[in-house]
């Protein structure tokens, strides 16, 4: 059931907004990706201290998402408002801090055209309908999910978890799927994941994966139903295993080095509930 479809014809002028709105969210998924692993960090430390060591006072500086504002790591330089333009202030700046000369990494301005792009797809294939609105938040939250993975091996509760929570609500109106397909998805995800878990660890006592890789699976269920999960364990398993093969045999990944499953999984869920699920018929 799809709740409003203002325009549904002008599905390129939805493209430029998509576009344009996933720009920006892209500058705010960066500010996610670096942040929210270390805002983590501090309050596991902040636990451990506490319990540990009731003397030693924590770092208790404010760190969130908003506060420090962003700074040049290398002199300090506080980063303008015109200076963090998406795309825009990199390109000007020629990838470089304005103060200290200091090269700042490609990969933000290749985050957020990124994101822009994916968004950009989803606002042409969906226009200005809830649906695609639902996708776009679905499709920021599994940018930033991937990278956090990548850099941490870690899937944030924070984003698995509401997440999972928002694709019951929106499949409560039958957005994508039925609730009870919705329901069901979510529970098969997290426990297909789980089990294997346990039995791989029953069998070699080694960990595979994390809890988080089931937290993910649960959400991708809750937002595209049963059937979209064979086909994300499917793909994800098949990338995953293909990529690390490619990758050990030009030598730079041990066999028992762990790697982030995260980024497969959000990849094959995201094709699998586009193209995969009950959206699907939508299309057609
Ligand atoms: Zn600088």
């Amino acid at each position: 059931m799809i709740l409003f479809e203002l325009f549904p014809a002008y599905t390129a002028s939805a493209a430029i907004v998509a576009f344009a709105l996933s720009l920006l969210v892209g500058s705010f998924l960066n500010v996610i990706i670096y942040r929210l692993p270390v805002m983590m960090e501090r309050e596991w430390q902040e636990a451990v201290q506490s319990a540990n060591q009731p003397d030693v006072t924590p770092d208790t500086s404010t760190f969130n998402l908003a506060h420090p504002r962003s700074r040049c790591q290398e002199c300090g330089h506080l980063i303008r408002w015109f200076e963090n333009i998406p795309v825009v202030s990199w390109l000007f700046l020629k990838g470089k801090c304005s103060q200290c000369g200091t090269s700042i990494s490609t990969r933000y301005p290749l985050i957020e055209f990124f994101s822009a792009c994916v968004g950009g797809f989803i606002g042409w294939q969906f226009g200005f309908t809830t649906l695609g609105l639902a996708l776009l938040v679905f499709t920021w939250a599994l940018i930033a999910l991937t990278f956090i993975d990548i850099d941490h091996q870690l899937l944030p509760d924070a984003i698995t978890l509401p997440l999972l929570w928002l694709g019951l609500l929106l499949n409560s109106f039958e957005l994508i799927t039925t609730l009870e397909d919705a329901v069901w998805g979510a529970m098969l995800g997290y426990l297909s994941l789980w089990s294997v878990y346990w039995l791989f660890k029953l069998a070699t006592g080694k960990e595979g994966m994390g809890f988080g890789d089931f937290k993910l699976l649960a959400a991708i269920g809750a937002w595209g139903g049963v059937l979209t999960l064979p086909m994300t364990i499917l793909f994800s398993s098949v990338a995953g295993v293909l990529f690390a093969m490619v990758m050990m045999a030009i030598g730079k990944q041990q066999a028992n080095n762990p790697m982030p499953f995260g980024p497969y999984l959000a990849i094959a869920g995201w094709c699998a509930i586009l193209w995969g699920g009950p959206i699907l018929s939508w299309y057609l």
